[in-house]
């Protein structure tokens, strides 16, 4: 008989237009492509800029890549030319238009999805509509979370269990029941959407449960990390899980891909802060970030300011320039020439090359939101942590780090708050700050342990991704 030639897999991804959901999707379908898979990743125009050139540059090394651009209706509901992302709102109101306008792109995608008949779809959680798109089209759903087992496993075992209804009070601990580990914590710890019942609850019960309606999910982790919360996910909801991360060092490996992740703006070819790492002694510099959403309030940015500057380290720190209010503008450009005159820091305005200032060998810790990109990023690199959680499940992905893999130490958050109303006053004093930083970057006996840990996984990760080796193309 004569041999069929073998059909090109064809997988469309739809990732939510978001930096935390995005990003890590957009590396996913680039190493599908990588693996002989024809990738179409649907997306709107502003947001197919901020990924644009690595999707040529795979194009251009013969994988199957490209993008399908939808028009995002920004005119229609009065957001300026190129607010399509999350990211871009700077009120709950706005957050509401722009979340309605990525709604309205429903009906679009399914005739897109219909024209061009993909063997399957990748989607993110928060389009749970596509479960039913997928199943009139007779094609696999796969769901796509962009946190950790971890934080899954608490999430479903607190929306079943409630333990933090029965609590006398907001400092009360409780055990997340069901887990292979005792964990505790409060209830504003708890995520928003976890902790009361309110109009957005079925909506995110839908979201949540839409993984177990799909044919499988795909989680951006790797074994020696929390393979028991693999295991417990997979036998608590019996869904069909793919391991497949650390996809950011998977599929950035140079410098140039590393720079260009996640957003527009060519990188100047020696920039300053690279310079300034560069002068600095290996793992001296602690990172500071809280990922793409977080704005801290004046009083709390004083607070960082005060801690960082007194913590006996060197640091880079991210700041968002619409931050705050108008003292702090010139609170922080004030702040920033004095840490240039003493050489103690360094303020990078609005976005970093998060991946390529982690691997840097100058950088010895991070101070993180606990977004779980930056959390996977940071233990890719070897790096421990000052664990900083601002809102949704980033208290749990905290646990993780702190409780389980004990590579990261807490800074001390008590409550979760949403990143669009975070309030005037700080929740962290600069001594908690310093105290968090000696112990990250410090020489007893204790910190030291830590950061063996954290290198040790930083080894299992690139392990991990050595193992397979994507196709080369001719
Ligand atoms: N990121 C970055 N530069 C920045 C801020 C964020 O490259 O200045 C990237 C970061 O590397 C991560 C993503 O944006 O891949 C943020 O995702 P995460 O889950 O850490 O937090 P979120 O922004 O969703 O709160």
């Amino acid at each position: 008989m004569e041999a069929q030639p073998q059909h090109q897999l064809n997988v469309m991804f739809l990732p939510y237009p978001t930096p935390g959901h995005m990003i890590p999707m957009v590396d996913t379908a680039r190493l599908f492509a990588k693996h002989g898979v024809s990738v179409t990743i649907i997306t709107t125009p502003a947001n197919a800029l901020t990924f644009q050139k690595a999707i040529d540059s795979d194009f251009n090394c013969r994988y199957q890549i490209r993008t399908q651009v939808v028009p995002f209706p920004a005119a229609q509901l009065g957001l300026p030319d190129g607010v399509e992302n999350i990211k871009d709102s700077t009120s709950p109101e706005m957050l509401g238009t722009i979340s309605h306008g990525i709604s309205m792109l429903k009906d679009e995608i399914e005739l897109l999805l219909q024209d061009l008949k993909p063997d399957c779809i990748v989607t993110d959680f928060c389009y749970p509509w596509t479960v039913e798109s997928a199943k009139k089209l007779g094609i696999p759903r796969i769901f796509f979370y962009s946190s950790s087992y971890f934080s899954n496993c608490v999430g479903n075992s607190i929306r079943k269990h409630r333990p933090h209804e029965s609590l006398a009070s907001d400092t009360h601990k409780f055990t997340i029941p069901g887990l292979p580990q005792r964990i505790e914590m409060t209830s504003p710890q708890v995520a928003e959407w976890e902790r009361t019942r309110n109009e957005t609850t079925g909506y995110f019960d839908t979201m949540f449960k839409s993984e177990s309606r799909s044919y499988g999910a795909l989680y951006n982790s790797f074994y020696e990390l929390e393979s028991e919360y693999e295991e417990l996910h997979k036998s608590t909801l019996g869904t069909r899980c793919w391991t497949i991360g650390p996809v950011s060092a998977w599929v950035n490996k140079d410098d140039e891909q590393k720079a260009d992740r996640g957003h527009i703006e060519d990188l100047a070819e020696e920039p300053e802060w690279l310079n300034w790492l560069n002068s600095k002694q290996n793992e001296s510099v602690l990172y500071v970030s809280f990922g793409s959403h977080t704005r801290l309030p004046h009083a709390q940015l004083v607070e960082l300011a005060h801690g960082l500057e007194h913590c006996g380290h060197s640091f880079i720190w991210v700041v968002r320039k619409r931050d705050g209010n108008e003292n702090e503008g010139c609170f922080l450009q004030e702040f920033e020439q004095k840490m240039k005159e003493s050489k103690k820091g360094y303020i990078i305005w609005n976005w970093a090359p998060q991946i390529l200032i982690l691997d840097h060998p100058s950088v010895g810790g991070i101070v993180t939101h606990c977004g779980w990109n930056s959390i996977i990023e940071s233990v890719s690199a070897g790096l421990a942590m000052i664990t900083w959680p601002m809102f949704a499940e980033q208290s749990y992905n905290e646990k993780l780090v702190v409780d389980v893999l004990k590579i990261g130490v807490a800074v001390g958050v008590k409550e979760l708050r949403f990143w669009l109303s975070v309030g005037d006053e700080a929740t962290v004093r600069r001594e908690e700050i310093v105290k968090a930083v000696v112990f990250l970057m410090g020489n007893s006996q204790e910190s030291k342990e830590m950061r063996k840990r954290a290198r040790k996984l930083g080894v299992a990760a690139k392990k991990t991704i050595e193992r397979v080796e994507p196709l080369t193309t001719t």
